[in-house]
């Protein structure tokens, strides 16, 4: 038995949605994409959703929509996965990492501020963990300096920020649906907005930066004609991904209550055991509980990975500082340090956590860990 740190959970209705399209005329650029699209908008509350192959796509798109170009730095945080940051280098774009608030383990405000420059373009917040980062503070800066934000929400659809859902608090919320990510199309992802003009922007990157779109030809010579009028990528989302998209989505409140309630058991589990910080209550805000890390001191925590490992659990290090990565060393990261990022990943560890994670599963991790902190 080898227990996962994260995992889908497909159900009859799933197979039936997707076996459906397979039998349908449209496998890709057909009526589920709209559906999947509209659902999305509807539950995060944005005017527009733009759904694409994959989470890196959507954020790939966000950034040219928001027209970050070679010189632009993008503000954002090093505890987050490579994506997050390779989308701004994809434009051209310097990513420039600010530190984590230790407690909440998302980008502290105070250091965006401390790393706007003339350059500075925009500000990428990532909700790690489901946890929503201080939308408020950030939307502030970002009004101040007048500066784009593009947020991150891999890992926070359904997280909720003072009673709004994540996906309509700024210009762009980008989702993923990875097999790990809340709900699933096994590739995908999606860019919410209320901009029309960033949303007509990012249906053209999807899809070559060719419109049909009367109002948007430059010239009309028949019914064939279409243009091309940014340098776009195929970014573009099949039907038989949205169509396991929009069954999933029926069932994410009760996958996020699933996580929470697990979440909450390991919680209450740890609270008394020597070594082990587990995440902080949060005011204002639900975490969309993502990912379970716990932090145990940082000498021990190799060996523990190690011996988990053995006793079938999966574990994991969510995530190396993306300035640490051999790419970045190597174009200019080099001198890059950020402390509490460093220490967090130094004692961080990820247990399992996922909807079909059974309470006797969950027990024999919660027994293990115990016993190796020890
Ligand atoms: C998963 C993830 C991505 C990338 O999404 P994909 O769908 O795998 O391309 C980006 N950012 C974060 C924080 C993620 O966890």
């Amino acid at each position: 038995m080898y227990i996962p740190y994260g995992k889908q959970s497909i159900d009859e209705g799933d197979i039936q949605a997707v076996v459906e399209v397979l039998k349908s005329d449209y496998l890709t650029t057909g009526p589920r994409i709209a559906e999947f699209e509209q659902k999305m908008a509807d539950y995060t509350g944005a005017q527009y959703a733009v759904a694409v192959s994959s989470g890196t796509a959507a954020l790939h798109i966000a950034c040219l929509a928001a027209g970050i170009g070679v010189g632009d730095e993008v503000i954002t945080t090093p505890l987050t996965f490579a994506a997050s940051a390779n989308c701004v280098l994809y434009c051209g774009g310097r990513p420039v990492f600010a530190d984590i608030d230790p407690q909440t383990y998302n980008i502290d405000p105070v250091e965006i501020e401390t790393h706007i420059t003339p350059k500075t373009k925009a500000i990428l917040p990532v909700h790690y963990t489901g946890r929503p980062c201080d939308m408020e503070a950030i939307g502030k800066i970002a009004e101040e300096q007048e500066l784009m934000v593009i947020e991150d929400g891999a890992h926070a659809l359904g997280a909720q920020y003072r009673g709004r859902r994540i996906g309509s608090l700024s210009h762009m919320t980008c989702f993923s649906f990875h097999p790990v990510k809340p709900v699933t199309t096994g590739e995908g992802g999606v860019v919410t907005t209320s901009s029309r003009e960033l949303y007509e922007r990012l249906l053209l990157f999807r899809s070559h930066g060719i419109t049909r779109e009367v109002d948007l030809l430059r010239e009309q010579e028949g019914a064939w004609y279409y243009e091309q009028l940014e340098l776009g990528y195929n970014y573009r989302i099949t039907d038989i991904a949205c169509a396991l998209g929009i069954s999933q989505m029926k069932k994410l409140e009760g996958f996020l209550q699933r996580r929470k309630g697990l979440a909450e058991r390991y919680n209450e589990a740890f609270a008394t055991v020597e070594g082990i910080q587990t995440p902080e209550e949060l005011e204002d805000a639900e975490s969309g509980w993502h990912l379970y890390m716990i932090q145990v001191p940082e000498e021990r925590r190799e060996r523990m990975f190690e011996q988990l490992r053995e006793a079938g659990i999966g574990v994991n290090v969510h995530y190396i500082p993306v300035y640490r990565h051999p790419y970045y060393q190597s174009c200019g990261y080099a001198g890059c340090f950020c402390p509490n990022a460093e220490g967090f990943y130094e004692r961080a560890l990820t247990l399992p956590l996922y909807p079909d994670l059974t309470e006797e599963q969950q027990d024999y991790v919660i027994e293990k860990v115990t016993e190796y902190i020890k």
